[in-house]
């Protein structure tokens, strides 16, 4: 018999679920001080199709070299790559960050803005990674869909959608703006390690009460 669905109640229970594990890589950068737009935007960019375990080392080495985009416009494209070394993709990041780097210098005078509109006006930019860096390092409201996100939301029966994207405008309409960045924040670890993508933990997961199991069809 399942409870009818609150969605306060599920995420402090998510909030303790996941408190054994490791905090999402952007919040544990934050925490160690790496709190600036820029640096969460280039973390962002070094955390995609890359697990945590790769990007929050990546990215303090990375930041030991630069945490600007002047630091960063002074290391070249092979050096960049270098130090990229273990994600996806290092050479095409590489460019990537060199061209945000480089608008912000001639465009934005050095300081990049804090709105979604010129986050996601920048090469290599999606959504995801704009509301990210905007929420954890500026504290804007705004909700950043993952793999995890979409997924467990899913699953809930919170929403019914097939796109991460189409997850992101249903979820900004029915989740309290002041809920917007923790959504990001509880769900990619409890995704991650307990509503996982094959063979959720739902025999000991304590949403279960709430949760319709949308597609589950083996679990443990
Ligand atoms: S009950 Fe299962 S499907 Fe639902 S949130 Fe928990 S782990 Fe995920």
């Amino acid at each position: 018999m399942k409870q009818p669905f609150d969605l306060n109640t599920v995420l402090a229970h998510v909030e303790e679920a996941i408190r054994p594990y490791p905090k999402a890589a952007m919040f544990d950068l934050f925490e160690r001080g790496y709190n600036s737009l820029f640096e969460q935007l280039i973390s962002c960019i070094v955390s995609i199709r890359t697990l945590d375990e790769t990007t929050i080392p990546v990215s303090l080495r990375l930041f030991e070299q630069a945490r600007t985009p002047e630091q960063l416009l002074a290391l070249d494209i092979p050096t960049l790559t270098q130090l990229l070394y273990g994600t996806t993709y290092p050479d095409q990041k590489a460019y990537t960050m060199r061209g945000i780097a480089e608008r912000i210098m001639t465009e934005f005078g050095g300081q990049l803005p804090a709105d979604f509109a010129t986050l996601t006006s920048l090469k290599g930019v999606g959504p995801k990674c704009a509301n990210l860096a905007l929420g954890v390092a500026t504290g804007q409201a705004a909700i950043s869909v993952d793999v995890h996100v979409h997924r467990v939301v899913n699953r809930w029966g919170y929403v019914q959608t097939k796109q991460p994207e189409q997850t992101l405008k249903v979820l900004e309409v029915q989740v309290p703006k002041e809920q917007w960045t923790d959504i990001n924040r509880l769900l990619m670890p409890f995704g991650k390690h307990i509503c996982t993508g094959t063979l959720p933990h739902c025999s000991t997961c304590p949403v279960l009460p709430w949760c319709q199991q949308v597609g589950v069809e083996r679990h443990r």
